[in-house]
Order: structure tokens, then sequence, then C-alpha cells
């Protein structure tokens, strides 16, 4: 695969990382490769460096490279889903190693954390991240990992990843940021953290139709080397079709995400100016207390908002009811926008308030999408 000019923009990137002219056919598309197992040489070896699909597939290492190289990272890999991804992280880790965690921290990774990993032993903390001396105060000689959410889930917090990158390379421990909400937008490896992880199901897919998940580690080291052995050995791969169809989507994934911000941010404009909404939590607002933050540590404020309305739960639960473009799903980074009553979706720990619901940007005209919103506010 030809290596691209380091100069070249995200969209350029995008486009053309690990993309190569079959050499069979001439197909610009990559094909899928199907096969689960690869001749091997006379000798025994694997001449074309596959040999079985879970340990290798051309077309997970395209995807791998594609993402290292979108990201800047040293090597990738590709995950199932999202949360097989995160369990990989944690499955590096030790019993008795101290893992500090957001306390909104997307409910998934609270759950692994809480009814997998804790069982298992680690010694987790979940602290309020975007509060720097709250993860000071907690950090000690055993702790290995930081993981990090930032926007947060659903209440949009931001942290400060520069700011927390540094105590986590005082304490000698890894900083993972989940960055699902803001590829391209918010560049976490150059911020500071070690490893990005996505659930590629999200923006980079793009389209509501592949599960997936990836991590990419700034650097090649151990951790990296035993991410692949666990990909390997555990075996929560995922199949041909969906690495092609992630690294696809990646390909409009610079473009989508422009639009996805602007058609959010018109958004929170119009519903922090209605009388039936309380409070807009998005970072692109004058008015969110971290908008300076936001400013200098993301290129554009996201595709994810959330607003409380006036009223109670019911009132909260009823609206969504009431669209006609806004689709009631859960989930997030597709074409399509969605709403979602959170609290209800997060299970008997959440924090979320009764009144709040989240919106996933979609690639609509902005235009129609206010009217939605106005015309179900209204009812
Ligand atoms: N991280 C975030 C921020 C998410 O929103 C999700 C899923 O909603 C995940 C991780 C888990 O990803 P997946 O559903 O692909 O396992």
């Amino acid at each position: 695969m030809a290596e691209l000019d380091p100069e070249l923009q995200p969209e350029t990137v995008a486009v053309h990382a690990a993309r190569r002219i079959d050499p069979a056919t001439g197909a610009v598309a990559e094909p899928i490769h199907l096969s689960t197992t690869f001749q091997r040489g006379p000798d025994g070896d694997y001449p074309t460096g596959f040999s079985y699909s879970r340990s290798d597939n051309p077309n997970r290492a395209a995807l791998e490279h594609a993402l290292a190289i979108i990201e800047g990272g040293a090597d990738a890999a590709a995950f199932a889903s999202g949360l097989a991804a995160a369990t990989a992280v944690f499955q590096t880790l030790a019993p008795n190693d101290h893992v500090i965690a957001p306390i909104e921290v997307y409910h998934g990774v609270m759950r692994l954390l809480r009814t997998l990993f804790v069982p298992w032993g680690l010694r987790v903390e979940f602290v309020d991240m975007p509060d720097l001396d709250a993860i000071k105060k907690t950090v000690n000689a055993q702790t290995k990992l930081i993981w990090v959410e930032t926007p947060s889930n659903p209440t949009v917090k931001l942290t400060d990843l520069a700011a927390v990158a540094e105590i986590a390379q005082q304490a000698g421990a890894l900083l993972v940021c989940d960055n699902t909400w803001s590829p391209v937008i918010q560049r976490t490896l150059a911020l500071g953290a070690d490893v990005v992880m996505y659930s590629t199901t999200k923006y980079f897919g793009g389209h509501s139709d592949v599960v997936g998940g990836a991590l990419i580690a700034r650097q090649e080291n151990e951790f990296l080397q035993r991410v692949r052995e666990i990909q390997r050995t555990g075996g929560a791969v995922p199949a041909p079709f969906d690495c092609w169809l992630v690294h696809r989507g990646m390909q409009t994934l610079p473009c989508r995400m422009r639009a996805h911000c602007e058609n959010a941010l018109r958004i929170a404009e119009f519903l922090a100016s209605h009388p039936r909404v309380a409070h807009v939590h998005y970072p692109g607002l004058a008015s969110h207390p971290q908008h300076a933050l936001a400013t200098r540590q993301m290129k554009a404020f996201g595709g994810m908002l959330s607003f409380e309305i006036r009223g109670d739960r019911a009132a909260a639960m009823a609206l969504p009811n009431h669209t006609r473009i806004f689709i009631r799903a859960t989930s997030l980074g597709g074409v399509e926008s969605l709403i979602e009553h959170r609290q209800s979706i997060e299970g008997p720990e959440t924090r979320t308030p009764e009144t709040l619901l989240r919106l996933s940007i979609g690639l609509e005209h902005p235009d129609d999408l206010i009217a939605d919103l106005d015309r179900a506010l209204a009812s």
C-alpha cells in the first residue's frame, strides 16, 4: 500500500488510507476476503502473511492500517464491538491493579467493569472525571489505567485530556480515551492519550448497519502486543464484511463529521431559545461551562447533544412520540437523527436526569430537524 503524505488533510487521508487497486482485477473498491484459511508455502510458511482468519484477514489488516493512519497512531486492533475493544483493554491488566474511570461513563463500560472485571479482581474507582483534583486524590501506586470519555454521555461534560495525560504519566498509568463521540474532531493521541478506543458501530460505520470496535495505540509497546494477543487468542474479531463496511464508512467520516457538527450547533441554538427547554448540554454553546476547554481541545463540537425539558418524566418520555424525522432509538453516529429518553435505557445505576432527552444529530437538513423538534415540543 502506498504511504500517504503526512501533510495531507483528513478528508484526503480518509478516502485513501490503506486503499489499493486490486492487483488481480483492477477493482477500485477493496474485495471482501471471506476465506477463513490461506494456502501455505511448500516449506510450511505463510507467503502472504495470512494463515487463518481469526488471527488475521486482509480486510481486517486494511481496516487496522487505515485506523492507525487516520488517528496518527502506531497501530490498531479491530474488534467485534466497541465493548469487545474495551474488554481487551481491561484484560491487559492483572488482579489488584487499580483503574480510575469516570462516574459518568458509557453505561455499558460501567456494567463491564462492575459485572466482569471487579469480580475478576480489578480495583475500580469511579470519579467525577472533569474534576482534576478528584483524579489526583484517587491515583495511587497501583493505578495502572485511567479511562476517560470526553464529552461524557449523556450530559456532555468535558475532561481536559492534556491535564489528565500529565497525571497519568506521573503515575506511570496508561491513559485510554473512549473517543466514540468525536472522531476526527478530537485528536486524543496528540493530546496525550496512550490509547484511543472507538465503538466503530457509531461514526466510523456511519450508517447504523455494522457493529465494531477498535483500539489505536500511540506507540508500539507491550500493551499493544498484549492487545493483539487477546484479539487473536480471545477471538472477538470482526467479520471481513464488517471490516469492509467500517473501512468504507471511514472514507466519508471527516465530511460527515463536519455536517453532523454544523447541524448539531444549529439545533442546540434552537433548543436553547425554546421556552419548553430547561437546559441544553452542548459544548458548542457559549453557555456551556466548559466551552473554552471545548474550543481548545476539539476542532468542532460534535453531533451529540442532550436537553432537559420543563415538566416531568412522563413529558420527557412522551416527546419522542411526536417527532416524525427523529427516530426513537438508542445508538448514535448514523446518517439518521435519533432521539432517546436516556434514563430509561441506562439501568438502575443511572444518574441521568429523568427529563433528559439525548439526540444523535444526523445528516438531514437542519431546518427540517428544527421543525420536527419544534412540532414535538408544541404537542
Ligand atoms: N462507548 C460509547 C461512548 C458508546 O456509546 C458505546 C455504545 O453505545 C460503546 C462504547 C460500546 O460500543 P458497542 O455497542 O459497539 O459495543
